[in-house]
This record gives C-alpha cells, sequence and structure tokens, in this order.
C-alpha cells in the first residue's frame, strides 16, 4: 500500500497525548528494496550486551528464510515484514519452515510480491501478515496461490479493534488505511506472539506444548524488555519525549510509552518540500527545542539531516522499524535486538541513560 496523498501534508498530533503544535511536512517516499544495510557493525546494537546468555547460543539466529516444502515433517508457514517473522520464529523454533516474504530492509508499504513467490504460499499451512491494510499485494497474491485449507491470518486486525486504530499525515483517515505499525509497542507485539502459539497450535498439534513452552519463554523476554522502556523513557526529561522520523512508524509505541510524536519526514515520491515547509518545521524545531531528530540508515533522509542541521538539533540516523540489526541470521538480528538498538539511541539522543537496555539478551529465547 503506497503511502497516500500529496507529497506535503501539514501535521496533526496524532498520538492520545499530543500535545505539540501541529507544524511540519511529510514527504511521501518509496524507498528501494534492498537499500538496507546492516548497521552498529553487528548484533544487538550499539551498546548492548550480546547474545551472551540466551539459549540460542552460538551467536546465530534459524532466521526465516527456509524453503517452505509442503512436506508433512514440519508446519510451514510464511510471513511478511521480519519483526513479525523473528517473533515467529521465537514461537515456532525448530518446530517449524519459517519464510518472510518481504525482504528485511524492504518498504513494505510498496512492496510488490514476485510471482515466484506464489510457489512459497502454495507449500504454506499457514499464512500469517501483519494486517491492517499493510500486504495487500501480498494478500491477494496468497489469497489467489495458497491451498484451500491454508488460513490467511491478520495479527493486527486481531489484535486491536478499530476504536484503537491510529491515523494520521502519511496514513490518513479520509483514505481509511490506518496506521499498521502494531510491532512497536511490545504489548502489541506480545499478542502477536500469543496469537501465534495459538494458531501454531492449532494446525499442529503434535508441537503444541512445545509452542506454549516457547511463547512462555518469549514472553517473559517481552516483558523485559516492555518494562526497561518505561524506566528508559522515565530517564528522558519529560519536555523532550518528542520523536520527529523519517517514517510514520511510532504511533503506537508513543501512545503506549507516553512520547509525542511531532512529525515525520518521509522522503517520498523522490522529491524535496518547499524552503517553506521546511523553515517552518525548523521552526518548530528550534520553539519546542527538540533536541535531536531520527532518520533511518535503511531509508536515508537528506532532507530531514538538512532540517536537523539547520534546527541545531542532532541528528541520529539509527532508528529501524522492519529492519533488524546486524547480518542476517546473527544472533541479535531479530526483533528482541531491533527494539533494543532502537531504544538505545532514541534514550540516549534525548538525554536518558541507555544503559537501562544492556541486560537485554537480543537472541532468539526458544529451546533447541
Ligand atoms: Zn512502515
Amino acid at each position: 500500500m503506497p503511502p497516500q496523498g500529496s507529497p506535503f501534508v501539514l501535521l496533526v498530533p496524532r498520538s492520545t497525548r499530543a500535545v505539540a503544535a501541529p507544524i511540519a511536512v511529510t514527504l511521501v517516499f518509496a524507498c528501494v528494496a534492498g537499500a538496507c544495510a546492516p548497521a552498529n557493525g553487528g548484533p544487538g546494537g550499539p551498546g548492548g550486551s550480546v547474545g551472551s546468555v540466551g539459549s540460542a547460543g552460538a551467536g546465530t539466529s534459524l532466521g526465516w528464510s527456509d524453503t517452505l516444502t509442503g512436506g508433512p515433517e514440519k508446519l510451514d508457514v510464511a510471513t511478511t515484514v521480519a519483526p513479525i517473522s523473528s517473533i515467529a520464529r521465537n514461537i515456532g523454533g525448530d518446530r517449524i519452515r519459517l519464510r518472510g516474504l518481504i525482504p528485511d530492509g524492504t518498504n513494505s508499504h510498496t512492496f510488490e510480491p514476485a510471482p515466484a513467490d506464489a510457489q512459497t504460499l502454495a507449500s504454506a499451512d499457514l499464512i500469517v501478515v501483519n494486517g491492517l491494510h499493510l500486504e495487500q499485494p501480498t494478500v491477494e497474491l496468497a489469497a489467489a496461490s495458497k491451498r484451500p485449507e491454508t488460513p490467511i491470518r491478520q495479527l493486527a486486525d486481531e489484535t486491536i479493534t478499530k476504536d484503537h486504530w491510529l491515523f494520521d499525515f502519511s496514513f490518513p483517515a479520509s483514505a481509511g488505511d490506518p496506521n499498521p505499525h502494531l510491532w512497536m509497542d511490545v504489548q502489541y507485539a506480545t499478542r502477536y506472539a500469543e496469537l501465534l502459539r495459538d494458531w501454531f497450535s492449532q494446525a499442529d498439534p503434535p508441537n503444541a506444548a512445545t509452542y506454549v513452552a516457547n511463547f512462555t519463554a518469549y514472553k517473559n523476554r517481552l516483558d523485559q524488555l516492555d518494562a526497561m522502556i518505561r524506566k528508559g523513557v522515565a530517564s528522558v526529561p519529560e519536555g523532550d519525549r518528542k520523536l520527529l522520523t523519517y517514517h510514520d512508524s511510532w504511533a503506537y509505541w508513543a501512545r503506549e510509552y507516553g512520547f509525542t510524536v511531532i512529525g515525520a519526514v518521509q522522503a517520498s515520491d523522490f522529491s524535496d518540500p518547499s524552503p517553506q515547509e521546511v523553515a517552518r518545521l525548523i521552526q518548530q524545531i528550534r520553539t519546542e527545542h527538540v533536541p535531536a531528530v531520527f532518520g533511518s540508515e535503511v531509508f536515508p533522509s537528506p532532507v530531514l539531516e538538512q532540517i536537523a542541521r539547520e534546527s541545531g538539533a542532532t541528528f541520529v540516523d539509527k532508528l529501524r522499524d522492519d529492519e533488524p540489526p546486524g547480518p542476517i541470521g546473527s544472533a541479535g538480528h531479530t526483533y528482541l535486538g531491533m527494539m533494543k538498538s532502537d531504544m538505545q539511541v532514541i534514550v540516549d539522543a534525548l538525554g536518558g541513560d541507555p544503559s537501562i537496555f544492556d541486560p537485554l539478551d537480543p537472541t532468539d529465547t526458544f529451546a533447541r
């Protein structure tokens, strides 16, 4: 689903806790598949302890690039974006074959599956997508390719009801497509894990006890992460709990953890905002004394960098919302690793204590 609307959209506060004056611009930007680059030089994100105490061991993750065969030995599961795939791996462990269809670091909003993906979908026993209209082309291909008995499950649609949907500049209510980034809120990610536990158990009863045990282990780690985020946010001065980012992926996170998203500059359709719009955003950053502006190595935004530079805010290009850090298959290339890295970056740049996240082990939790 491509971002909606004209390239420049006035911001409105989207968080229920929003207090900031609604000014800024959104540039909508179609990013390029494969534009991702491993960041931080390795697993676990900056400054963190990495993989030293996890049960996964050996510094590797099973990942989500298995070839689905449709054979009877294991449950064949097709997923979409990396965070969902990582959660699915932690619940399914080595009892499932798992294939994430959207390559890590690809713009999931504009992703179109390849014809060859039809083969994977035809081999799947279970197809799991985020939903909330995020992966419509993939859902359509799945419906056309799958075996009749294979269910297509939508995590976000089964996690929240319409009254909890959030709309914003990239996802305006007028277009009817809500912001789909539920997984950035660890409470919702935990619900995703719970749903996966139930769906795997239903599809593969002989391994249900394993899925239940895997969920319990993973939930402990998610609970630890959730508590750390609350502590980390509390360490940031209250007036600095504001986000200006590269992409509108922080809405649910902000609502849950008490931040205000003051805007997103999405470099899109490769046009730049007008000088007036850039000037206005710079003025907002100055007026509100926003200490830092956050970009992404995966989706570079020279305009955001320029806005940061001219407003005097620090520019930190280290956030990510669907690309775990480190090489594919490394221990920290996980949902936990991504969240740990993001939290360290945000809390550090806004004057909080990033060491709060050091004890979090980002490796997979399932027993092998
Ligand atoms: Zn996104």
